[in-house]
């Protein structure tokens, strides 16, 4: 809580001179429960438009794990859509990696919050897809020469099973919750790893690719201008049931992304805008590569049949047959 002071009964909001319960020192802003909720409702609102996330007739999945990001943005979500577009419903899926504990947990606490607010959901499990869970993939991985640590099989293999249950579930996009700390972290680590292709391709206004679309699922992360420590009290205040522990694996793992998170949030004393400047930096850098570097040209995977990089199989069949041995 390093950026903000949370303030009980000393001091007075900056709309409505309540109490206030947040000290933005990014903006100077002071705000009372009521309107600190309000604004944060508003900032997803302006986000989906700023960067013309959804279309009308989008008909949107959201990946809900239970923590208090996805279930944030499932919440705003189903609102907008309820209030504004009146279209299709929103329908959630869920992941489970199969991580003793920590994902029953999570699960449990995204299902009642889908059954609460009568959402559909869907559960896709790595055991009842690939026919293995992550904890018996590390369990054999682990003790191999080439072992890469929980979180590269684990988000390999999320990502495919994300697109293709989306795309199962009739979803023309699939809404993350990623928020701007989380954004922060893997932009710095694209940076660090010199991945200009990924930079590139994430560039927010890519002109439709038939091709690509034909494969992947349009995605979107409508939570990515408010920090981490914000979505935690919105979360609060609105008194959501989320799971609020991590996974086993990021604190086990000697991972460097947890180092660049710990150096964001350090640099966050100092500087507290740190993270908007990522973001910003972000926007521009992407439509620069996006625009000027040259295309790369993908080969298909010969297992899947999904582009790939230079090799022949892609990084989620590499890792199957991995597996498999
Ligand atoms: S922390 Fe790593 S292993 Fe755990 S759920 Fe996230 S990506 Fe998977
Ligand atoms: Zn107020
Ligand atoms: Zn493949």
């Amino acid at each position: 809580m390093s950026n903000y002071k949370i303030f009980l009964k000393s001091g007075n909001c900056s709309y409505c001179n309540n109490n206030l319960i947040i000290q933005r020192k990014y903006s100077g802003e002071n705000l009372c429960p009521e309107c600190f909720q309000k604004n944060i409702e508003k900032i997803v609102y302006k986000t989906i438009s700023k960067y013309k996330m959804l279309k009308k007739e989008d008909k949107i999945v959201v990946a809900l794990s239970g923590g208090k990001d996805s279930i944030t943005l499932l919440y705003n979500l189903n609102k907008i859509q309820n209030r504004i577009h009146h279209s299709r419903p929103i329908k959630a899926l869920i992941i489970d990696e199969g991580i003793q504990d920590y994902r029953e947990r999570s699960i449990k606490k995204a299902t009642e919050f889908c059954k609460r607010n009568g959402i559909e959901y869907k559960i896709i499990s790595f055991k009842e897809r690939i026919g293995i869970t992550l904890d018996e993939i590390i369990k054999i991985k682990r003790k191999t020469t080439d072992y890469k640590y929980a979180c590269n099989y684990c988000a390999a293999i999320r990502r495919r099973l994300l697109n293709d249950g989306a795309k199962e579930l009739g979803g023309t996009v699939l809404a993350m919750g990623h928020n701007l700390t989380d954004f922060a972290e893997t932009y710095l680590m694209n940076i660090l790893y010199k991945r200009l292709d990924i930079i590139a391709n994430q560039y927010f206004f890519k002109e439709e690719n038939l091709k690509l679309e034909q494969f992947y699922i349009k995605k979107i992360s409508p939570l990515i201008r408010i920090p981490e420590e914000e979505i935690f009290l919105y979360a609060n205040i609105k008194k959501f049931d989320y799971y609020a522990s991590h996974c086993v694996y990021r604190e086990q793992d000697p991972i460097i992304r947890r180092r660049v998170l710990d150096f964001i949030q350090e640099c966050k004393k100092y500087s507290p805008e740190i993270e908007f400047n990522l973001l910003q930096g972000f926007l521009e850098l992407s439509e620069t590569l996006y625009h000027h570097r040259e295309k790369m040209n993908y080969n298909t995977c010969q297992n899947c049949g999904y582009p790939c990089g230079r090799g022949k199989l892609c990084t989620y069949c590499t890792y199957l047959k991995e597996f498999s041995h």
